[in-house]
């Protein structure tokens, strides 16, 4: 049986203090571990190592929102894969909308980016998701087909094992429109199928894929209990202790 995995994405929210006890919630709520329910915060980078000071001792596990593929050097404004690792982060969220669509990155920037994180061991949250216009156009399928292949590029199917997706339609995403269950698992499936058709099927079935896009204590079970959907990319909600301690609740009662 698959993990589940619950993911906080704090985007560029926070400052120290809020960060810390924001941070010290969520570790007394997720203890030393549990079984089933891995539990993931990122925040901004400047906040990385204060905040891993923070969950130092819990099961929390800390990730950053965006690297540079390049090794140390001089690319002002950039971060390496080898400064995360050193400040203790073991996640990198890559392909975000956010980074597609606001600062418009491609699929090769993600692609270099994934292998970057790769190759550094670390994991990589690969980002995937479709536009309301693709969506309304039926190119929900086609438009995943390329993001994975282009993102995937390189990539071997024993690195594949290093790898979480998110499935995240953009439409959904900081809205409060939320896929339904049905919606979620039709695309998880699909990503699923993609990999089992690229990789194999025995890769497809380890792969966790994570559901994101305005994902709240409340909505968090029914669409967690899909068969396809191993947990949840949380923004929003991820802000609020109380909020993502109870979509953490809802992952532990399936
Ligand atoms: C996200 O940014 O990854 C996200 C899913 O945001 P929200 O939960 O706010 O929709």
């Amino acid at each position: 049986m698959r993990k589940k995995l619950v993911a906080g994405n704090w985007k560029m929210n926070t400052d120290s203090k809020s960060g810390v006890e924001l941070a010290k919630a969520v570790a007394t709520a997720a203890g030393t571990g549990h079984d089933k329910v891995d539990v993931l915060i990122c925040p901004p980078f400047v906040y990385l190592t204060t905040i891993a000071q923070a969950i130092s001792g819990s099961a929390v596990k800390l990730g950053a929102q965006n690297c540079y593929f390049e090794k140390p050097g001089a690319f002002t404004g950039e971060t390496a894969v080898s400064m995360i690792k050193d400040v203790g982060a073991g996640y990198v969220i890559l392909g975000h909308s956010e980074r597609r669509h606001v600062l418009h990155e491609s699929d090769e920037l993600i692609n270099r980016k994934m292998i970057a994180v790769l190759e550094g061991g670390l994991v990589p949250v690969f980002c995937v998701g479709e536009l309301l216009s693709e969506r309304e156009g039926n190119k929900t399928e086609a438009v995943l087909n390329t993001q994975m292949e282009k993102g995937l590029a390189g990539i071997s199917e024993s690195q594949l094992g290093q790898v979480v997706i998110a499935y995240e339609p953009v439409w959904a995403i900081g809205t409060g429109k939320t896929a339904s269950p049905e919606q979620a698992e039709e695309a998880h499936a699909y990503i699923r199928s993609w990999l089992a058709k690229h990789y194999s099927q025995a890769a497809a079935d380890k792969m966790q894929i994570l559901y994101g896009g305005s994902v709240k204590p409340d909505n968090a079970k029914e669409l967690m209990a899909k068969p396809n959907v191993d947990g949840a990319l949380v923004g929003g909600a991820s802000l609020k202790a109380a909020d993502f301690v109870g979509i953490i609740d809802a992952a532990k009662s399936l």
